[in-house]
């Protein structure tokens, strides 16, 4: 290694998206470690954390998912409460729409993902059923659970922007959306006051015996930074970080988009919630479109059948206009090193798909506004799309990694877990599960594969 300034430090963090921060922070506050060095070559939360929807929420087909990401949320509101609002949390709830009348399938995905607390899942069948909709108003004042609306009339009373044709809602009860950036921003003040400050340079060659030795570039050269333990929390570079150390981290990189611009016409009312629409959908194209795409290898795929999951929201402010929408459609793996695969088609696709649901949105179709926000960034995933937070193969090397679509709202628990297993003390009963220590658990990994990856 070149001669440069050595540094000694007891973890290194290297990464400083939503997760890595977390984890320095919990290291800090939580486990009183003060040698710490957070470490990127990018600006702080400006890669995949930067491209999050912020939205959260704690429905999930598996108690283990609920139970963390219900740990992380109570961890963001700890935060939202101590720093005055901070982090802009609201919880409108996530409504989940379906044609299905009585999706039972889906009701007792609820009952085993909230692990049957009792209450937690309520059945409204009639039309005078008491059901509380939905609001933008504080999060404390909101209700927890789920609600299952199973009646046309109560829907179309609560509902009304939605199509005609839907015929059950399933409105998850703790889940909104939140300011990820304030977050992380909270948590470098945090760090700084503590006198971790995030140093920019690239990670290149990691030696790992008897301490990490750590090689970096910068701006100012290279520099080099020896640590006892060292955390993984790359992003969808993590594998690099894995390969220094001579592993192969089974965690695929898959390229998500969103869209955003100012609804004029008000097609989404603003208290309305994160609306998904459960149904996949054969999107309505005219014959010169059908032949367009026929001839396009790459869009081809847009003349069949298409998943659920189209999502749309009111974005920013209730007096706001904007709105984003969003699908996490695309099941192709792709390498964070080259070009992202920006999709022009995107925007016209989610607006048709969403229009489906919100049938005002349809005057949009051809005609969007200018200001259009199209963007987009990377799920990094494991095959069962649960993350990898613990310890690697190696010794002293520890990953937070492989958070897909919901690491800003799973951050605050991730970094949590991350700063136990590396400061060596007891974490929560579900976090093993979240740990490379599953993949050795064939009865968990038969039931993961039953349940189907479900990326929103
Ligand atoms: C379109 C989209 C929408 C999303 N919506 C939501 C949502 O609504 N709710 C939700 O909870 N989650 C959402 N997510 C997921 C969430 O954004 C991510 O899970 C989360 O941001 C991942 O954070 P991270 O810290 O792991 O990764 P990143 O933010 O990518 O941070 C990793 C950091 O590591 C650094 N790094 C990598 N290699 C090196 C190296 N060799 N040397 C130094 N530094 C290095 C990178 O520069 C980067 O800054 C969404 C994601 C996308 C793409």
């Amino acid at each position: 290694m070149s001669a440069a300034a050595i540094d000694q430090v007891e973890v290194a963090v290297i990464g400083a998206g939503s997760v890595g921060i977390a984890v320095a922070y919990y290291l800090v506050v939580e486990r009183g470690r003060r040698r710490v060095a957070l470490i990127d070559c990018r600006p702080a939360m400006s890669f995949t954390s930067a491209r999050s929807g912020e939205n959260y929420r704690n429905w999930w087909p598996h108690p283990v998912m609920t139970a963390f990401t219900d740990h992380s949320i109570s961890l963001m509101e700890q935060i939202d409460r101590a720093s005055g609002s901070r982090l802009d949390m609201t919880r409108g709830g996530y409504a989940l729409a379906s044609r299905r009348e009585r999706p039972e399938d889906l009701i007792s995905s609820l009952y085993r993902g909230y692990d049957g607390a009792p209450g937690q899942v309520r059945l409204h069948e009639s039309a005078a059923a008491e059901y509380r909709p939905s609001q933008r108003g504080p999060w404390a004042d909101a209700p927890d659970g789920v609600d299952v609306l199973l009646n046309r009339a109560l829907i179309r009373r609560n509902f009304p922007s939605f199509a005609r044709d839907v015929a059950s809602v399933i409105h998850i009860r703790r889940a909104g959306s939140f300011s990820a950036q304030q977050l992380g921003q909270f948590m470098l003040e945090a760090l700084a006051e503590a006198g971790v400050r995030v140093r920019r340079a690239e990670v290149r060659a990691i030696a790992a015996a008897p301490a990490f030795d750590i090689e970096m570039t910068s701006e100012g050269g290279a520099q080099r930074v020896t640590a006892e333990r060292i955390v993984n929390a790359a992003g969808p570079f993590v594998r690099d970080i894995g390969a220094m150390l001579g592993e192969d981290l089974p965690v695929r990189c898959v390229y998500q988009q969103k869209i955003s611009f100012e609804d004029r016409s008000g097609a989404i009312p603003r208290d309305m919630p994160f609306a998904i629409d459960l149904d996949g959908q054969h999107l309505a194209w005219n014959d010169e479109e059908r032949e367009l795409l026929a001839g396009d290898p790459a869009a081809r795929r847009l003349l069949e059948p298409m998943p659920g999951g189209v999502h749309c929201r009111p974005d920013g402010r209730v007096d706001g206009t904007r709105i984003k929408l969003g699908w996490a459609y695309n099941a192709q793996a792709s390498d964070p090193h080259a070009e992202e695969p920006l999709d022009p088609n995107f925007p016209d696709v989610v607006l048709r798909a969403a229009s489906r649901l919100y049938p005002a949105l349809a005057a949009y179709v051809g005609r969007l506004p200018r200001g259009l926000h199209h963007y987009g960034g990377y799920y990094a995933m494991t095959e069962e799309n649960w993350p990898l937070i613990g310890p690697m193969r190696t010794t002293g090397a520890f990953l937070a990694g492989a958070l897909s679509g919901f690491g800003s709202m799973a951050a605050c628990a991730a970094g949590s877990v991350c700063a136990s297993w590396a400061a060596g003390s007891p974490v929560p009963d579900y976090a093993k599960a979240l740990s490379g220590a599953r993949h050795a658990d064939a009865a968990l990994m038969a039931e993961l594969a039953q349940l189907g990856k479900g990326s929103l």
